[in-house]
């Protein structure tokens, strides 16, 4: 099922006398799932995920906009008329039932023609345990379960009513480390299986990344980027996106362009066309540094420690102009001959050197 979001805006009016100011949680949104899409919602907390979820649901009403499942406007159907299925963070589950029993309980209400018979439930229930493959434990309660299972048995209980859309709020952050790898593939795989179009919120951008056909980086409720994982990664629109993605993080330094060409203190780094002289954020990946015996070796930082990690090395330094108290730069491992003494020179790659507007963050293409 397609989903379509037109001018889509929620605004919380203040309620606090003092703090007159509205919230505005989603701002005029607009895009488009296609159908059988897992999209991403990414963004710091406070930013509007769950606002933007809950108006996919109908579970809160848009101050503006429309939304669309397929060419049927949803925007004025209630939540339970809408063929969602919803998951959260914290499972939800209850506890005085059967695994079997919640995943059915949402059939169990079903009146007149859509009533269904005991042996149809089961079935169904059935069907959506083995899509989560929790189909030998139908009989626990939920307090015999890992928090990995109850949340597998919460996607398969939204699961059960074939939704039009699946929509998932930070559905892994109950999770240990292992289990949120394994249970984010799992949802994955389910995804791909029953090819529901599907929207998972995160604020953890490695999980967005990893599990998301594309995803929408949003910020004080306004989308910043909406693209391939590896698209916004690798062509940020702006320096909160930039920030935003990878670990570890990018590495930024206060830089200028001068007579057409980029420094970071009296370093110069390349020659530049077509930007004028000024101030400017220059932000590399640690992957952007180089010790490739024949790179030209441009940019000197402090060395403070190295950390191997098996193929890669990552060496942390420090340079002046940089914003945070250490640079992360990851090389081959073979290459660690050329780090001796108290500094480190490192060639740069180009394509991992953006260039930010100082005032707004902006892209500086070059
Ligand atoms: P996220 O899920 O990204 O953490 P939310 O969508 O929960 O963010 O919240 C976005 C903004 O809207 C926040 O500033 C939050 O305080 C505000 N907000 C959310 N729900 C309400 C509400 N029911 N009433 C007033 N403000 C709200
Ligand atoms: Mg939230």
């Amino acid at each position: 099922m397609k989903v379509t979001l037109k001018n889509l805006t929620k605004i919380f009016p203040s309620r606090n006398k003092k703090q007159k100011a509205d919230v505005i949680a989603v701002n005029d949104f607009n895009f488009e799932i296609p159908d059988g899409e897992l999209i991403g919602l990414l963004g710091p907390s406070g930013c509007g995920k769950s606002t933007a979820l809950n108006l996919l649901s109908g579970l809160l009403k848009p101050t503006s906009g429309r939304i669309y499942f397929g060419e049927d406007d949803v925007t004025d159907i209630p939540a339970e008329h809408r063929g969602v299925g919803l998951v959260f963070q914290n499972y939800a589950l209850y506890p005085h039932l059967t695994v079997r029993q919640n995943i059915t309980f949402p059939l169990e209400n079903r009146k007149g023609k859509e009533k269904l018979s005991k042996e149809k439930m089961n079935e169904m229930a059935e069907e959506a345990a083995k899509l989560v493959q929790l189909e030998n434990l139908l009989d626990r309660k939920p307090s015999e379960l890992s928090g990995g299972q109850q949340q597998r048995v919460a996607i398969a209980r939204a699961l059960v009513k074939q939704p039009r859309i699946l929509l998932l709020d930070e559905p892994l952050s109950n999770l240990d480390a292992r289990l949120r790898l394994q249970t984010r593939e799992e949802i994955r795989r389910i995804q791909r299986q029953t090819k529901v179009t599907t929207v998972f919120v995160t604020h953890d951008q490695e999980e967005a990344m990893s599990i998301s056909d594309k995803i929408v980086v949003m910020k004080d409720g306004i989308i910043q980027q909406i693209d391939k994982p590896q698209s916004v990664y690798d062509d940020p629109v702006n320096l909160f996106v930039a920030k935003f993605l990878g670990t570890p993080p990018i590495n930024c330094f206060d830089g200028c362009i001068k007579d057409g060409s980029l420094y970071i203190g009296e370093e110069k780094l390349f020659a530049l066309s077509g930007v004028e002289d000024k101030e400017v954020t220059v932000a590399i990946r640690p992957e952007g540094f180089s010790l490739d015996e024949d790179d030209e070796k441009l940019f000197t930082c402090g060395l403070e420690r190295i950390e191997v990690m098996g193929r890669d090395v990552s060496i942390v330094a420090t340079h002046e102009r940089c914003a945070s108290s250490v640079i992360r730069a990851i090389v081959d491992a073979d290459n660690l001959a050329f780090v001796n003494g108290s500094t480190v020179k490192f060639g740069l790659k180009r394509h991992k050197v953006f260039i930010f507007e100082k005032e707004n963050g902006e892209r500086i293409r070059f």
